[in-house]
C-alpha cells in the first residue's frame, strides 16, 4: 500500500510539471517553495525568479507590472492586508481570480497543519464566458418580458410589480404617493380617421413624451390600449394634480404624428392618493372612478377621486 502510494505521489509529480492547472506551495511564513511552470504564467514570473518569493511580494510584482491577477486596489498594502486576512483562516478554501488578460482561475488552498499551503489553479475561462453570455441572455429577456413591445416602457405585468414594492416602500416610510390613471381621449376616432398604423404613431409618441416629462423615480407603464398608469412616490394628490394638469396642456398643443398628416390628442386623468392599506388594484378602481368622472365632465381634464378611508381607521 505504502509503495503503491508513493507510486501514484512520483506519477503525479510528473503530472504537474506539464499540467495546464497552476500548483504551488508556501511555506508556514508564506515562502513559494515551489510551484509548477502553469503557476508561474499566471502571476507572469519567469519560473526561475518566482521561486523563495514571499506572497506579498509576488503581488507587489503582480500590481507593478500589471500583469497577471487583476487587482483593483489604489493601495497595494491595504489590499494585501485584506488578502491575507483571508488566508490560512480555514483548512480549505474556494474563490475565483481573473487575469488582466481575461483568463479566470478557479483556486483552492489547502492548509496542512504543518502551515504549508497548497494552492491549485484551475482555469475556468470557457465556464466563464459561457455564464456571461447567460447571464446578458437572461437580463436581455427580463428587460424584453417587462418591456411593452410598442412604447418601449413598462407593460401591464411590470408596472403592476412596480406600484407593488413602491406601495410598500412607502407605506415603511409613511410617505403618501399618488396613483394616475390616463386615457386618450376619443382615440378610437384616429384610428377610424388615420389608420391603425398612425394611432400606433401616436401611442408612441405619446409614451415617449410622458416618460420625458417624468421624474427619474416616478414610474411609467401601458396598462393596455390606450390607457396609462403613473405612479408619483412621496406625491400628494394636489401635487400629482398640478403635474398631471401640466402633461394634459403639453399633450393638447403637441402635433403627433409627423408632418403630412398632424394629429392633435387630448388626455383625460383619474388620480387618486395612497392610503394606509391600498394595494394596486384598489388604486386602479379608485382611479377608474374618477377618469369616468372626467370623461362624462367633457375629457381633456383631471378628476381627483376623494381620499378613501383605511379599513383600519
Ligand atoms: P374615450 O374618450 O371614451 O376613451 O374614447 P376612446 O375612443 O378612446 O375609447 P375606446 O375604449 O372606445 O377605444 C379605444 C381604442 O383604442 C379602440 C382600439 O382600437 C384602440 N387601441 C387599443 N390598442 C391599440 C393599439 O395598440 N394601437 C392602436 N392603433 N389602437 C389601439
Ligand atoms: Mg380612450
Ligand atoms: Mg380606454
Amino acid at each position: 500500500m505504502q509503495n503503491g502510494f508513493l507510486t501514484l505521489a512520483n506519477r503525479i509529480g510528473d503530472f504537474l510539471d506539464v499540467s495546464q492547472d497552476g500548483y504551488a506551495i508556501f511555506s508556514a511564513d508564506d515562502i513559494l517553495i515551489g510551484c509548477n511552470q502553469a503557476f508561474a504564467d499566471i502571476m507572469f514570473i519567469e519560473f526561475d525568479q518566482i521561486i523563495n518569493q514571499s506572497f506579498n511580494q509576488l503581488f507587489n510584482i503582480a500590481y507593478k507590472n500589471q500583469q497577471g491577477p487583476r487587482i483593483e486596489t489604489h493601495d497595494i498594502e491595504r489590499w494585501l492586508e485584506i488578502a491575507n486576512k483571508k488566508r490560512r483562516v480555514r483548512e480549505f478554501r474556494l474563490f475565483e481570480v481573473d487575469l488582466i488578460d481575461g483568463r479566470w482561475f478557479l483556486m483552492s488552498e489547502q492548509l496542512l497543519p504543518s502551515g504549508e499551503l497548497l494552492l491549485q489553479a484551475k482555469n475556468i475561462t470557457k465556464q466563464k464566458v459561457v455564464e456571461q453570455t447567460l447571464f446578458e441572455h437572461t437580463h436581455q429577456l427580463t428587460s424584453l418580458a417587462a418591456t411593452d413591445e410598442l412604447t418601449q416602457i413598462a407593460n401591464r405585468r411590470s408596472f403592476i410589480g412596480k406600484v407593488n414594492s413602491e406601495i410598500n416602500r412607502c407605506k415603511r416610510s409613511n410617505h403618501k404617493l399618488t396613483f394616475c390613471l390616463l386615457d386618450i381621449d376619443h382615440f378610437k376616432k384616429i384610428n377610424d380617421r388615420y389608420g391603425h398604423q398612425v394611432g400606433d404613431n401616436v401611442l408612441r409618441q405619446l409614451a415617449s413624451l410622458v416618460k420625458k416629462a417624468l421624474r427619474e423615480y416616478d414610474h411609467f407603464g401601458r396598462i393596455g390600449g390606450e390607457e396609462f398608469g403613473i405612479l408619483l412616490p412621496d406625491t400628494t394628490a394636489a401635487e400629482a394634480e398640478e403635474i398631471t394638469n401640466r402633461l394634459c396642456s403639453q399633450i393638447m398643443t403637441t402635433t403627433f404624428n409627423d408632418e403630412d398628416n398632424p394629429v392633435n390628442i387630448t388626455l383625460s386623468v383619474g388620480l387618486i392618493e395612497s392610503w394606509p392599506d391600498c394595494t394596486f388594484e384598489l388604486l386602479y378602481n379608485q382611479s377608474d372612478i374618477a377618469l369616468y368622472q372626467a370623461k362624462d365632465n367633457g375629457r381633456n381634464q383631471v378628476v381627483t377621486q376623494d381620499p378613501v378611508k383605511s379599513v383600519t381607521d
